[in-house]
């Protein structure tokens, strides 16, 4: 697909344009899918030139090694306005440049705009679109918008307002960039494409489900942002709940953006919103202090940069959803994300029952051999791939089971080479594809969840700073696990605790 559009960026010359929109639009255009018809607006405060932007966007893309021509051919579709989000007249000048460009392109109108901006200036661009006319009648006019979108339900319906005042919602792309990455979209194809596992993809055969969002990272040079925000805003309102809804969802009528949508938004719906109890009883959030991992030492949070000294902002959350239907019923939907963990991951674990009685029980033996649990593991990043565990016979005398593992990895040339999130998202856009952005009705029924145990959260003061840097947690998030009977299946502190390098 070659698709004629005018990309008109709002923030284009900060973090998020350059590292990704950038070469994102790159790739596209490397590909094919942005030709001869498109060009783009960086807008933003700073007073740069047409050239000096052009300079900069190369920048970006040097690491994707175009020639020198096809890097000056690229960019040479960008323009820079500088403009004020919050100045009626500059609205004016890009209604100008945006015209001017359209003709000289012939953009047939497309637009898409992408507001990679702080989510406060978006009522107020969007309303200035309108106002100034620079909406089209023709064409498309598509709004992409980065999360976070709001800070609570309240404030998220209020933006959504806002922003549906001048968008209709089909118009309206907002990024969840997990939602681009390819093994996020394979959860559909896993389930939906094999017998063996949608069969089974229930509470008569799942006894649980883990999903592990974990960083290594601390939380840099983000401290300002992050102590306004916690793992909880920051991480499960949006791409943790996504994934507990693809997981839990019914097998949508067709492969549509709405059928899918429809079923994630039943998931959601059938999420158990917490009492206060309930919240005590079932997440536990933690915030990391010193620590060291083989022979790397960590500060404390609280001694990061624009980070208060006795700030009660969780770095770490680890929780149990309950999801009251009946595909689900008393199954636990286990989740835990941090900063500051042993390793970087992101994966599902679908932990099947046991077989009903274990027969590999001799009468001359006093113990049963133990069985492991079936589980397949989905690994979203870095690797990408899924796993199956299950039980095999030890070679040999007897008939002693053990746990084997079928393993597929994507190998690192094709994950390479497989598009990147933000191009995939992009070109979606373009195509007026909504399947892999997340729609109002998620996001209203995310805060919901996540509104109940903020509210318990910010009654009580908590302990912190309660797990080591380089740890998987604090230990309440294990007993959280322990008390219905269970364990976390991915322990990578095991492996460097049973070397003597961790604590
Ligand atoms: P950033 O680097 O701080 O960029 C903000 C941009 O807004 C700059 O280009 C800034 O340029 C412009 N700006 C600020 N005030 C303005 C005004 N009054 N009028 C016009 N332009 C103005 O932020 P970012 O990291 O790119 O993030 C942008 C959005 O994406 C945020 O909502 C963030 O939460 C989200 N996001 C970012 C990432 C990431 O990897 N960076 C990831 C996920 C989500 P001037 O100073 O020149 O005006």
């Amino acid at each position: 697909m070659n698709q004629s559009a005018l990309f008109t960026i709002f923030g284009g010359t900060g973090d998020l344009a350059k590292r990704k929109l950038y070469p994102s639009l790159f790739r596209l255009y490397r590909k094919g899918n942005l030709k001869d018809h498109f060009a783009v607006i960086g807008t933003a405060r700073r007073p740069w030139s047409d050239e000096h932007y052009r300079e900069i966007v190369q920048e970006t893309i040097k690491d994707l090694h175009p020639s020198p021509a096809e890097a000056e051919e690229f960019s040479s579709h960008f323009y820079y306005l500088s403009h004020n989000v919050n100045d009626t007249n500059h609205y004016d000048e890009l209604r100008e440049l945006t015209e001017r460009l359209d003709e000289q392109y012939q953009l047939a109108n497309n637009r898409v705009y992408y507001l990679a901006m702080a989510p406060q200036f978006f009522g107020t661009i969007v309303q200035h679109l309108q106002s100034q006319g620079i909406l089209t009648e023709e064409g498309f006019n598509r709004l992409v918008i980065e999360k976070p979108f709001g800070f609570d339900y309240d404030s998220a319906n209020e933006l959504n307002r806002q922003i549906r005042a001048v968008f209709p919602e089909k118009d309206i792309f907002r990024i969840d960039h997990y939602l681009g990455k390819e093994m996020i979209q394979n959860i559909a194809v896993v389930r939906f494409a094999n017998n063996i596992f949608e069969s089974m993809w229930n509470n008569r055969y799942i006894d649980n489900i883990q999903i592990t969002f974990s960083e290594s990272l601390g939380v840099e040079d983000r401290g300002g942002y992050y102590e306004n925000s916690g793992a909880l805003k920051d991480m499960v309102q949006n791409h943790i709940l996504q994934v507990v809804s693809l997981l839990a969802m019914e097998v949508p009528v067709s492969f549509s953006d709405e059928s899918i949508r429809l079923e994630k938004v039943k998931a959601l719906k059938a999420i158990r919103r917490y009492t206060t109890e309930e919240v005590t009883e079932n997440f536990v959030r933690g915030q990391y202090d010193a620590g060291k991992l083989d022979t790397t030492e960590f500060i404390p949070y609280r001694k990061e940069p624009n980070v208060a000294e006795d700030s009660a902002t969780e770095t770490f959350v680890a929780g149990k959803f309950l999801i009251d239907n009946f595909r689900w019923s008393g199954v636990p939907f286990y989740i835990r994300t941090g900063k500051r963990m042993t390793e970087k991951g992101t994966r599902i674990n679908i932990v099947f029952k046991q077989v009903p009685v274990n027969v590999f029980h001799f009468d001359n033996e006093d113990v049963s051999p133990e069985l492991s649990h079936n589980v397949l593991t989905i690994y979203i990043q870095p690797t990408e791939g899924f796993s199956l565990t299950l039980n095999g016979k030890q070679i040999g005398q007897g008939f002693n089971p053990e746990p084997v593992k079928l393993d597929f990895r994507q190998s690192a040339e094709v994950t390479e080479n497989s598009p990147e999130a933000y191009e995939k998202l992009l070109l979606d856009a373009l195509r007026g594809d909504g399947t892999n952005f997340s729609h109002w009705d998620e996001v209203a029924n995310s805060w919901e969840i996540v509104d109940c145990i903020k509210k318990t959260w910010d009654q009580i003061t908590p302990d912190f700073p309660n797990y080591a840097a380089g740890t998987m947690g604090p230990k309440a998030s294990f007993d959280l696990l322990n008390k219905n009977g269970h364990d976390w299946i991915w322990t990578p502190d095991n492996w460097y605790r049973e070397r003597g390098k961790l604590d």
